[in-house]
């Protein structure tokens, strides 16, 4: 149930959090919010400093946004550079808001391989949120936090969209 590299638990993990807090979101008629994290231009990083640099710099992404999750939302990692956040009783606005202090904290740090002292610089990530919808498949849920993370990549990358439909 977690990953190896980041201590974090993993995607199974993640699928039983997010369908026990589905069933509490609608028990209780809280808002619910997924995200999808994915870092930017990662596979430079790898390319440029090496695969065991690559995985430090994940260690780090993992720990910082563990650092920054309340005790209602549910980390994991989803595979590669993907993250996913379910944040529970929290509105979509509020878990952009969350997320986007993280973004901003990491950004502000300028990295280097402890392995030779070269500069890595900084890293960012991307995110898309999307509200649980009561009738709508969880599936469904992730395909829209997705899709909002595809346009945060396309226009920009290093912010949060949030999913708006369509
Ligand atoms: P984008 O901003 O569009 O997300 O660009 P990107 O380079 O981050 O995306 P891409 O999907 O092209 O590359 C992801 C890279 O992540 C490629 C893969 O080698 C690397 N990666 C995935 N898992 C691991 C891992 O566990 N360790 C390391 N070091 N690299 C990993
Ligand atoms: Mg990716
Ligand atoms: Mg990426």
């Amino acid at each position: 149930q977690r990953d190896q590299l980041t201590g974090l638990p993993n995607r199974w993990a993640f699928e039983q959090q997010f369908s026990a807090a589905t069933i509490r979101a609608k028990e209780r008629f809280e808002p619910l919010s997924v995200a999808f994290i994915d870092i930017d231009h990662f596979k430079q990083v790898n390319d440029t400093h090496g695969h065991e640099a690559g995985d430090r710099v994940l260690q780090l992404v993992a720990k910082t946004l563990d650092g920054f999750t309340r005790g209602n939302c549910h980390l994991a990692r989803h595979g590669g550079e993907e993250f996913v956040i379910v944040l529970e009783n929290t509105t979509t606005a509020e878990a952009k808001k969350q997320i986007d202090a993280v973004r901003e904290d990491l950004a502000e740090r300028s990295l280097v391989n402890k392995e030779n002292g070269e500069p890595i610089g900084r890293i960012t990530f991307s995110a898309g949120v999307a509200p649980f919808i009561p009738g709508e498949a969880n599936r469904q849920v992730l395909r829209n936090a997705d899709a909002a993370l595809y346009e945060a990549k396309n226009t920009g990358r290093n912010q949060v969209l949030i999913y708006h439909g369509g």
